[in-house]
């Protein structure tokens, strides 16, 4: 098969310069969404007025599980991360009594195109503009609201799937990518990892080490005045896990215990 690969003509390919054709593309698609992630930007980062967030589910296995799954869920089941987001504004001075309204859309049959793990930059760059022409190609004909931020929540069967990827979340564009377990107890966990993507759509970064996932200090952790410091009992959000030792470190089991650090806060535009 590698053989016949090399010997294709190269001269009838050079013909046509397909490879300058497609770079020119790139460019124009690359100045065409960054205008519009600039846009998006500018009307979300004030905070003059509620963040509007489509929730649209994905059944990412096909698995019965996660189609009942999909099917139990309601506006309520996502309620919990817009009181976190208005308890966390207020204690920041947010004038916004809700600052985040999440709002559950009807699902979508489409999965979102996948990062190859060690992709590199160029691989990169032409993923997360497939996957913002995609949430494009995907949302831009139905009827409801357009939103300020898209999240597409890809449920598993907990049976079936032990570990799901890194989810994401797209600052140039407005976009988070989330996986998640398909059960009733797996319903608060995945309101973190929401949460954690959606202030990455806003701006924030991350505060972990990616090696470890042990979250840095001061910033990742909630209480990082604490004495004694450790344990923590609470997360930061972009931290994601509370350390209760040196060598220990979990993710709470809800949005109770998770607070917005400073350093976040200001990333965010919650306070200068
Ligand atoms: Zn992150």
């Amino acid at each position: 098969m590698q053989r016949t690969r090399h010997a294709a003509p190269v001269k009838h390919r050079a013909k046509f310069p397909w490879r300058a054709l497609r770079l020119t593309v790139l460019g124009f698609i690359l100045v065409l969404t960054g205008l519009g992630a600039w846009l998006s930007k500018a009307r979300t980062a004030s905070w003059q007025r509620p963040l509007w967030v489509a929730i649209y589910p994905i059944n990412a296995d096909a698995s019965d599980a996660s189609t009942r799954y999909i099917a139990s869920l309601g506006d309520e089941a996502f309620a919990p991360i817009d009181a976190f987001f208005a308890r966390e504004a207020a204690r920041y001075g947010v004038a916004l009594t809700g600052p985040v309204e999440t709002h559950l859309y009807a699902a979508l049959a489409e999965r979102p195109p996948e990062l190859r793990p060690n992709s590199g930059a160029l691989a990169s760059i032409w993923w997360s503009l497939k996957l913002r022409y995609w949430a494009w190609r995907v949302t831009h004909e139905r009827k409801e609201t357009t939103p300020d931020v898209q999240v597409f929540v890809l449920y598993h069967d907990p049976e079936r799937t032990e570990s799901v990827p890194h989810s994401l979340g797209l600052e140039k564009g407005m976009l988070g990518v989330v996986y998640a377990f398909a059960a009733r107890r797996a319903t608060a966990p995945n309101g973190i990892v929401i949460a954690h993507e959606l202030m990455h759509t806003l701006g924030a970064t991350d505060k972990y080490d990616p090696a470890t996932d042990e979250p840095r200090y001061p910033e990742g952790y909630a209480d990082p005045e604490r004495k004694p410091l450790l344990p923590q009992v609470r997360a930061e959000i972009m931290a994601g896990r509370m350390v209760l030792s040196r060598s220990d470190w979990e993710m709470p089991e809800s949005l109770n215990a998770v607070v917005v650090g400073a350093q976040s806060a200001r990333e965010i535009h919650w306070q200068p």
